[in-house]
């Protein structure tokens, strides 16, 4: 199970913290994952422009979730993902990641909604270099649509399609995230034949409970 920290300004994680990240996955050769939605809307450029940076500073490696997928041991590193369907924001924030030589991982929802020239903006960020991977179709709560509708149902209308929506554009799809990082047992073990990587998220605000296991 992979988890990732939130970016975006709502978590308000500080600068401090995100360097001390940084630097404890220098420090014991682990992969730091950080993710976020829409640049410059849900998270400021600066940030991610400090993570690129600290990343470029420390000597890390930037490691995408097929990079997580096809190796086992990745070392020290940083694993930055977006989350959902703002592509034309991400296809803006392409200097930033060009700049500082960065791979990062986009999660997509709704792809069904992305038109022509959102879904070309997604190959220019593919041929960048970096990794495309499912997020649902409708962004719906896994564990909830599971209990209303069954595990059947959800691997057929929601995880399954999101995969095979991708994948029909020439994507290979090696890893899945959830939706507001909710996940259960259950579903990791059903969701792994498919998809061997499963991200969800870690809070980093107090009184929540994270649903990523220990
Ligand atoms: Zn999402």
């Amino acid at each position: 199970m992979h988890c990732a920290i939130d970016l975006d300004t709502k978590a308000n994680i500080s600068t401090a913290s995100l360097d001390g990240a940084l630097d404890r996955a220098r420090d014991r050769g682990q992969v730091v994952e950080l993710y976020a939605h829409n640049p410059q809307k849900t998270v400021k450029l600066s940030v991610i422009e400090h993570v690129l940076a600290g990343a470029q500073e420390r000597g890390l490696p930037f490691v995408t979730y097929t990079d997580f997928a096809h190796s086992g041991g990745l070392g020290a590193g940083v694993a930055l993902s977006f989350d959902d369907t703002s592509v034309r924001p991400w296809h803006d924030a392409r200097p930033l990641f060009q700049q500082y030589g960065a791979r990062v991982t986009f999660f997509i929802s709704r792809f069904y909604a992305i038109a022509d020239a959102e879904r070309a903006m997604v190959r220019d960020l593919a041929d960048d270099g970096h990794d495309i991977e499912a997020h649902t179709v409708n962004h719906v709560n896994s564990p909830q649509y599971v209990e209303e509708h069954g595990l059947a149902a959800y691997l057929k209308d929601e995880y399954q399609p999101s995969i095979d929506a991708l994948e029909a554009e020439g994507y290979q799809v090696s890893a899945f995230a959830y939706p507001f990082g909710a996940r259960t047992d259950e579903l990791d073990a059903a969701l792994r034949v498919r998809t061997p990587i499963l991200r969800s998220v870690e809070f980093s605000y107090s009184g929540v409970v994270s649903p990523c296991p220990e």
